[in-house]
């Protein structure tokens, strides 16, 4: 700390290894002047999830944290799986998330240039066309203890690989028939380093530069390149690129080129979760959800529609941080984060999920009165609301037993309860239908009780919810759970799939819930408690009079247990 005085006063304090790096490369003016600058490379071939969250909120946070610029580059190399459907999709989850660019970059825009390069390898002996199959190509690569061998057509002369590389852009060769290839070193021991692919004929049409090109880059040599055309300081990506990082600096330094770091961090994992966009392409395609939006889904479109905020998503990507090594988080830490937010800021309101009617016989007949309402507690200037009060309730199936089993407190034949925001009301008698399932519950309610106190002081063991029956709306609710049974969904038998642990019961529909008069108003997105019962978010399928409601998460957080297991 007693340095800091000598240091420049706009480098904050280093919060994890990532930043810690930056700060020192500010300090050594590694980059000369240049600002920070970072990129976000996603592929367009599927929707955003909750790891390219973490990605995000690391490449766009540290050149913030450093007063930095960061682009959004579309990596689009490969025109067979890439859409503008996900391009858009993309633009418009990286703003929900709260993030701005400072440019929208696309690897297909340096193609001319990439192009261009490869010529310049080529003549400094340093790339050169080869002729063998895919399948010669791995077999000549070698293993991990066994050095590779050399193509037949590694010792082309620069003549013949210029004529030969031209005719392959100008659509000459079918597609597969020839490769360009660096020409590095078959006995690499790192296998990225065997002479890799730089380039592959693809008669494909791309979403953005249409039939121009039939030979397209490899990621490889398009990324680092990409990085130095719009001179990134820091490339940050996830640990299965290290074995890259040689071949991403070999292209920068032959090129002679601004010289972008690439930096690797832990991918994200989370339990239950499935976290990979050809996976979840699957699930679209087969109908295992009901699209890339499905709120079961890991998307950031996902969560959104299920009510997730992007707040406590960024909130959790600070916390998991960024380390060396991969792991797994559990996936209550998010659901932690998105509860601890929504407690503060979501209106408390009563819903009943399951409805059973109850009777209060000592109320008038035809009478109605208006309750005054906190909307919520934690936030006193989100102010009141007046929720109707009549003879007839609904309340959950849930609150009463007729016979109740040991340390049940609620409704139950002779026991007292509050009705939250109502009043005490003691349960005398039921209703059964034909099949003896109680269908309505009679109660006497105490006059004096008004607002949930009983003025001589006795006390009740329970509160629970009710709605008016005069004055409820009635609503569809979808109630979701986890999308896969285990812990890891990529754990199954030989053979077997991931789609082996799909939960059978990962969503329920409720199609008679009863809520209060006041959620009629309710639009897309809004968020609300329930009270006791979680929390909800209004579903896009809603219509006027017609209300569809997501749960985003019930109550109960297990995650306070799970770390204090952990500590334990
Ligand atoms: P997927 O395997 O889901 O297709 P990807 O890595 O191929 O992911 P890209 O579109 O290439 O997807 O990723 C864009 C950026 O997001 C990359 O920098 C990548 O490292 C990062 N990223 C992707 N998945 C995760 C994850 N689970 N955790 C952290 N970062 C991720
Ligand atoms: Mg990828």
């Amino acid at each position: 700390m007693t340095e800091a005085n000598t240091e420049p006063q706009d480098v904050p304090t280093p919060t994890n290894f990532l930043s810690e790096i930056i700060a020192e490369d500010v300090r050594t003016k590694k980059f000369g002047d240049a600002k920070v600058q970072t990129r976000f490379p996603p592929e367009p071939n599927g929707y955003l999830h909750i790891g390219h969250a973490k990605a995000i909120c690391i490449d766009f946070g540290l050149a913030d944290q450093y007063g930095g610029k960061t682009n959004l580059r579309f990596d689009d190399t490969n025109p067979e799986k890439e859409e503008q459907e996900y391009v858009d999709s993309i633009q418009a989850d990286v703003r929900w998330l709260g993030f701005e660019w400072d440019r929208v970059c696309y690897a297909s825009d340096y193609f001319g240039q990439l192009y261009q390069w490869a010529l310049e390898l080529i003549k400094a002996g340093n790339a050169y066309v080869d002729d063998l199959t895919a399948d010669e190509i791995r077999q000549h690569r070698g293993t991990l203890t066994e050095p590779g061998q050399d193509s037949p057509y590694r010792n082309r002369t620069v003549e013949e690989n210029l004529d030969l590389f031209v005719r392959m852009k100008n659509g000459e060769f079918p597609d597969g028939t020839r490769v360009l290839r660096a020409k590095i070193d078959m006995a690499s021991p790192n296998l990225n380093m065997r002479d890799p692919v730089m380039y592959r004929i693809l008669h494909a049409e791309h979403h953005r530069t249409g039939d121009e090109w039939c030979i397209y880059p490899m990621y490889d040599y398009a990324h680092g390149q990409s990085d130095s055309i719009e001179r990134v300081t820091h490339s940050m990506c996830t640990l299965e690129f290290t074995d890259h990082q040689p071949l991403y600096r070999w292209y920068i330094e032959q090129l002679g080129i601004f010289p972008s770091q690439q930096i690797e961090f832990d991918r994200l994992n989370i339990t239950y979760t499935m976290l990979s966009k050809r996976k979840l392409l699957q699930f679209v395609q087969e109908k295992v959800v009901r699209g890339w939006d499905d709120p079961r889904m890991p998307t950031l479109s996902g969560f959104r529609r299920r009510g997730f905020t992007p707040e406590a998503i960024r909130a959790f990507c600070a916390a998991i941080g960024a380390s060396r090594t991969n792991g797994t988080t559990d996936i209550e830490m998010l659901e932690h984060f998105q509860r601890d937010d929504l407690n503060r800021r979501s209106s408390r309101t009563m819903a009943v999920l399951h409805p059973l009617k109850l009777v209060l016989d000592n109320y008038p007949e035809g009478a109605e009165e208006m309750m005054e309402v906190a909307n919520n507690p934690e936030d006193p200037t989100a102010g009141t609301r007046q929720v109707p009060f009549s003879r007839e309730l609904y309340i959950e199936q849930d609150d009463f037993r007729e016979v109740p089993p040991p340390k049940y407190y609620r409704l139950s034949p002779g026991k007292e309860v509050r009705l939250r925001n109502g009043y005490f009301v003691t349960a005398k008698d039921v209703v059964k239908d034909a099949a003896g399932n109680v269908v309505q519950v009679h109660c006497t309610y105490d006059p004096a009780s008004r607002g949930g106190n009983s003025p001589d002081g006795r006390k009740v063991k329970s509160t629970i919810h009710w709605v008016s029956t005069a004055h409820a709306i009635s609503a569809e609710i979808r109630v979701y759970d986890k999308l896969f049974t285990k812990p890891d969904p990529g754990d199954f038998a030989e053979g077997g799939s991931v789609l082996d642990n799909l939960n059978p019961n990962s969503l329920e529909i409720l199609t008679d819930a009863k809520l209060e008069p006041s959620l009629a108003s309710a639009t897309c997105e809004d968020r609300f408690q329930f009270e006791r019962v979680g929390y909800f978010t209004v579903d896009p399928d809603s219509a006027p009079g017609n209300l569809v409601f997501n749960r985003t998460l019930p109550l109960k957080d297990s995650w306070a247990k799970i770390e204090k297991k952990a500590g334990a």
